[in-house]
């Protein structure tokens, strides 16, 4: 067994431990609790900081993570979308195996060994099911309307039966039905089925903009003049569903306990409870939503309504990195401009990203350090004298100084 000491560690199975320590034997946790009580070990580290367990970005793309100059560009959300469909095809295998295995490098950096990763090219699996990365690598359907899914069905489902039939990492294989304005409603509700089928999970995108909700609701907006320009023939062009994109996402079946949705900015009070009522989580990711200046997500209301939620930081493509630390300052923020009265805010965060994800991607055995669980740990060098929840939020970020992924110890 080798022994983790910290002067705090932070189990969230439990409350915080001055002068705790962590057991890993084998990649799972076999000891928490006071280091003087800890089993005698065959090594001990002994850490500065804040021990917590590996975060979870819930939402994420790292296929993109060599797109970060979109980052920068300043595009608007109209203009930058369209960027994918012309980049992608000129990207080459390579270059999206390089770009994933730095995504993966990058999220290790920053503490996080898990994530919930929309894969929009097949040659992005490979670097992920190598990684020792927990979670679910999805399968991206995206821009597809009825015509174009009798002709793709039969290999788009290939890629999915086939990866799985290979896949022997700690990263399930699941469906993106990316979003309400990019793929017919057949095609929607027929991925939704084969989930289910395949009893694997799904991850849509809910509510990103004010332009999705304008389409879903009315047919009508920049997204309509869009798949109008690309040959993208919806039934929601047609006068809309009438409702907002939430509701519609329960019509197709895309909510439930076996799946989370990403951003949920555009939601109101009766959303929420629909999400409520599934037992969906919504990722919250604030920093790519204010580079696409998609709006504020309803933190405060989620908080206290008790909507279920984790923290994403979504691609590099626009967000700045991939550090699920830095989310937590700016949610905070948010959340207090939106009038939470901040009593439990910052421990509520902190659970967000690494429980609250878990939950989202159906693991029981990660986000929270606890025997049996997989060894997954970050260490971040923050105030040890401080409320660790408090230290965490206002310091985490970019302070990651080592972690730990299956049992694997890798110091920055
Ligand atoms: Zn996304």
């Amino acid at each position: 067994m080798h022994i983790y000491t910290a002067p705090v560690v932070v189990p969230i199975a439990g409350d915080p431990i001055r002068d705790g320590a962590v057991g890993v034997d084998d990649g799972r946790i076999a000891y928490v609790g006071p280091a003087a009580e800890a089993p005698e070990a065959d090594d001990t580290t002994a850490f500065a900081g804040v021990l917590t367990p590996g975060l979870v970005n819930a939402h994420t793309h790292l296929c993109y993570t060599g797109f970060a100059d979109m980052h920068d560009n300043e595009k608007e959300f109209f203009e930058w979308i369209q960027e994918f469909p012309r980049r992608n095809p000129q990207t080459t295998d390579d270059e999206w195996r390089c770009a994933v295995q730095d995504g993966i490098d990058q999220s290790l950096a920053h503490g996080v060994t898990a994530v919930a990763d929309v894969v929009t090219p097949q040659a992005a699996f490979g670097p992920l099911l190598e990684s020792d990365l927990a979670g679910v690598a999805y399968w991206e359907a995206c821009f597809i309307d009825e015509d174009a899914w009798e002709e793709r069905r039969k290999s788009w489902r290939e890629v999915v039966t086939d990866t799985r039939a290979v896949n022997g990492s700690d990263l399930a294989v699941g469906i993106s039905p990316h979003t309400l304005y990019s793929l017919g409603t057949g095609v929607a509700k027929g991925l939704a089925e084969l989930a289910r089928t395949l009893d694997i999970r799904l991850h849509p995108h809910l509510a990103e903009t004010t332009h999705e909700d304008m389409f879903v609701r009315r047919g009508s907006g920049p997204f309509a003049f869009m798949n109008r320009r690309i040959g993208l023939d919806l039934e929601l062009a047609s006068g809309g569903a009438g409702h907002s994109p939430a509701q519609q996402m329960a019509k197709v079946g895309w909510l439930g306990t076996d799946s989370h949705v990403a951003h949920g900015v555009h939601l109101d009070a009766e959303d929420r409870a629909l999400l409520r009522e599934h037992d969906t989580h919504v990722v919250l990711c604030a920093r790519s939503n204010a580079r696409l200046e998609a709006g504020e997500a309803p933190v405060a209301a989620h908080r206290k309504e008790g909507n279920p939620v984790a923290v994403g930081t979504d691609s590099r493509a626009s967000s700045p990195d991939l550090d699920i630390a830095a989310e937590w300052p700016v949610l905070r923020k948010m959340a207090l401009g939106q009038g939470d009265d901040g009593d439990g805010l910052n421990e509520w965060l902190v659970r967000a990203a690494t429980e609250g994800g878990a939950a989202a991607l159906g693991r029981t055995d990660i986000g929270a350090i606890k025997v049996g669980g997989r060894a997954d740990l970050a260490v971040f060098e923050v105030d040890t004298d401080a409320n660790p929840y408090a230290a965490l939020v206002s310091e985490g970020a970019g302070n990651c100084k080592a972690t730990v992924v299956k049992g694997r110890l890798i110091e920055h």
